[in-house]
């Protein structure tokens, strides 16, 4: 029965039993009109959850890793410089694929553990005269080590440097859990998969692209065919897709989008900052910390539990998938057995978080660590009902 089990993996998330009945529906045609009535409520409900004031929504086939690929490659030409900090394996993975790309990555090295370091952005911008940056690449929540940056702050280096340069976000593990301003960030291409804020099973890269980056694409040189944004906004301005869409996700994503505006995007990102809360309160009574190195850093939808030396991360998860049917996040790269991951993005309430909080401590006492039993959940549980809503008056 482990499968009843929630997951405390950053992405993919669990799934609302309405969302998974919303995704199984019978084929039909995607060039016919009934496609057209499904599709328009998932395009018109990313662009609120993004806070789109222009531009355009562009959903594809793909993951996240897919988004990174059509965010450059419509927009860019072989030895183009993008500018981008490196203090993760997401953000690392994004200046990968830019390289392998063709591309020029000025990477600005950043500890793990802290976030996109504006000072030295805004620096790199002014120092570049010529204009040779083309785009500014940001990981919003940096999912290794549960980082938060600050978006707007980096729109705000960029504005004082007086640099033109194209704002690229990675909102893989942010958008639908935390706040998102595309419009008040000036973000020009925003990447976020349909497995995590979503709530939906992997499969759709969900994109939002500004005017600007719509008319980089004019001198964009990058080979590009199925990612193509001009083929899809072509098609999408008939109702259709240039090629077979993955229907049922997209009929999920309309039915999600209906969720989290039912329960109010205010509310959900106040829940996930709650949730997030009692995670911290948590860990702290384990004598533990967050892999963040200061509070403004911390992730409401993962945290990183920087682990004690002796204690191996790995073997907490490992040990919790098999012995238990609990799935945690290892570490990655370079804090690989450092620490151990908590995701708490997504369908999730305080109830399941105790639950994922409990079965950590089961671990940790399996493996002799130096814990006591229920000390992270008490401090957690303290945390909830001190600030829990009563349902009945949130239904009012
Ligand atoms: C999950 C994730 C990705 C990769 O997304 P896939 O859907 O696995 O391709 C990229 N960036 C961040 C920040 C992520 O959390």
């Amino acid at each position: 029965m482990s499968f009843q089990n929630p997951v405390f993996i950053p992405g993919p998330t669990n799934i609302p039993d309405s969302v998974r009945k919303a995704c199984d529906i019978p084929t039909i045609d995607h060039r016919s009109p009934a496609f057209a009535r499904m599709f328009k409520p998932a395009v018109e409900g990313v662009r609120r959850v993004l806070k789109m004031t222009e531009g355009e929504v562009i959903l594809l086939p793909s993951t996240g890793t897919g988004g990174w690929e059509a965010a450059v490659t419509n927009t860019l030409s072989p030895g183009d410089t993008v500018l981008a900090a490196r203090f993760g394996m997401f953000s690392h993975r994004w200046i990968d694929l830019c390289q392998r790309h063709g591309l020029n990555v000025q990477i600005i090295e950043t500890p793990w553990g802290q976030g996109a370091p504006l000072a030295a952005i805004e620096a790199a911008l002014k120092a570049d005269k010529t204009g040779t940056i083309k785009a500014v690449l940001a990981t919003h929540n940096e999912t290794a080590t549960g980082v938060k940056s600050d978006i707007g702050g980096i729109r705000r280096a960029m504005a004082a440097a007086g640099h033109g340069a194209m704002l690229f976000v990675d909102g893989v593990s942010s958008i639908g859990s935390m706040p998102f301003e595309f419009a008040g960030w000036g973000v020009d291409v925003a990447v976020a998969g349909s497995q995590k804020g979503f709530m939906l099973p992997a499969g759709l890269a969900i994109l939002g692209i500004s005017p600007k980056a719509i008319a980089a694409m004019d001198t964009a040189r990058l080979p590009r065919t199925f990612f193509d944004f001009k083929d899809m906004l072509t098609s999408y301005a008939r109702g259709g897709f240039p090629y077979t869409p993955p229907v049922g996700l997209i009929a999920g994503l309309a039915h999600a989008i209906d969720l989290l505006e039912d329960e109010g995007l205010e509310n959900v990102y106040a829940r996930h900052h709650r949730l997030a809360e009692g995670v911290r309160r948590a860990i702290t009574a384990w004598g533990m910390s967050p892999y963040a190195v200061s509070p403004d850093l911390y992730s409401d939808t993962v945290t990183a539990v920087k682990l004690p030396d002796g204690c191996n991360g790995t073997d907490l998860v490992q040990l919790a998938a098999s012995k238990y049917g609990v799935a945690f996040g290892v570490g990655l790269g370079e804090v690989a057995g450092k620490v151990f991951r908590i995701g708490h993005l997504g369908s999730l309430t305080d109830v399941m978080v105790l639950s994922g909080l409990a079965t950590a401590e089961m671990c940790m006492a399996d493996l002799g660590w130096n814990i006591r039993l229920g000390s992270g959940v008490a401090a957690a549980q303290e945390f909830y009902r001190g600030t829990a809503r009563s349902l009945a008056l949130a239904a009012a």
